[in-house]
């Protein structure tokens, strides 16, 4: 695996690659990786000849100090998983060379971001788009790869690429999760075993939400009672939403016809936890 830290490098190198008509596949991560982002790394493989992962804690997307300082870094234990995934290019950039030079842009998200994780994060989704058009930009990928656990996060990046009409295709992929449901996530490494084992509630919790709508339960009731189970444990919801999956509007009935998407995000002890499912 090519380990490549400046961006002209990285231009030089996969135009090289490009000129002998290789498609180049796309994985932005914040690293402390795990099988979900192998996931990613996988479908890429399997759809491109090329694979470009990059591992790059945004600082610009944390609206909390404390998380940006306590998210877990491992590149010793990263840059292992992805050679061993056989993951063909490792972009690994500091803070000065994705910042170095800012481009202004304003895609229109059709208020995506002000929504759900943008409403209890403000400014989160603002710096998520920056810097995954800035990474767009340094790798030119003909494809990019993003987790459905981020659901919030991959819409919006799909609106930000057709707003912006850039040359890249989004493929979103399924959610990884552990046995017990529980949604693979690098935040996880800061919960301990019991903590894990009581969160998988959260996977049981929006499977029944899911099941129960189908069943033309109402709504109300689905979440007053998803919100009962999280609650027996010591947690704070912040929220668990029935929405339109496009626009994130929430539905206040339930239409088969309608793509909907459950959400869910919760502190369990200080770490805060996110989910969906889609219906
Ligand atoms: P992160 O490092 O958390 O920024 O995640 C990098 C990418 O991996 C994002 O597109 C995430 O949605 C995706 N991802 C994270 N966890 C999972 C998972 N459990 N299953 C699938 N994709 C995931």
């Amino acid at each position: 695996m090519k380990v490549i830290e400046s961006k002209n490098e990285l231009k030089e190198y996969l135009d090289a690659l490009r000129a002998d008509g290789n498609t180049i596949g796309f994985v932005p991560t914040m690293g402390a990786l795990h099988e979900g982002h192998i996931s990613l790394i996988r479908q890429s493989q399997q759809e491109n000849e090329v694979t470009v992962c990059s591992i790059f804690v945004n600082p610009t997307q944390f609206n909390d100090v404390e998380d940006f300082k306590k998210y877990p870094r491992n590149i010793h234990v990263d840059t292992e998983l992805l050679t061993d995934a056989k993951c063909d290019v490792l972009f690994i950039p500091e803070v000065e060379e994705m910042y170095g030079e800012t481009i202004k842009i304003s895609p229109d998200l059709e208020g995506l971001d002000q929504k759900l994780e943008g409403s209890f994060r403000p400014g989160h989704f603002d710096g998520v788009v920056e810097i995954v058009h800035h990474l767009l930009q340094a790798v030119e990928p003909d494809r990019i790869y993003m987790g459905l656990k981020d659901y919030q996060q991959q819409l919006i990046v799909g609106k930000m690429i057709s707003s912006l009409n850039m040359p890249v295709r989004l493929r979103a992929v399924e959610t990884d999760r552990e046995d017990s449901g529980l949604a693979r996530s690098s935040r996880n490494s800061r919960l301990s075993q019991a903590q894990k084992n009581d969160a998988a509630v959260i996977h049981k919790t929006l499977f029944l939400a899911r099941q129960a709508l189908e069943e033309g339960i109402d709504i109300e009731t689905i979440i007053s009672d998803a919100t009962e189970e999280i609650e027996k444990f010591e947690t704070k919801l912040e929220y668990f939403k029935i929405c339109d999956a496009n626009t994130l509007e929430e539905i206040t009935a339930y239409d088969p016809l309608r793509p909907t998407v459950i959400l869910v995000a919760v502190w369990w002890g200080e770490v805060r936890l996110i989910d969906n499912l889609i219906v």
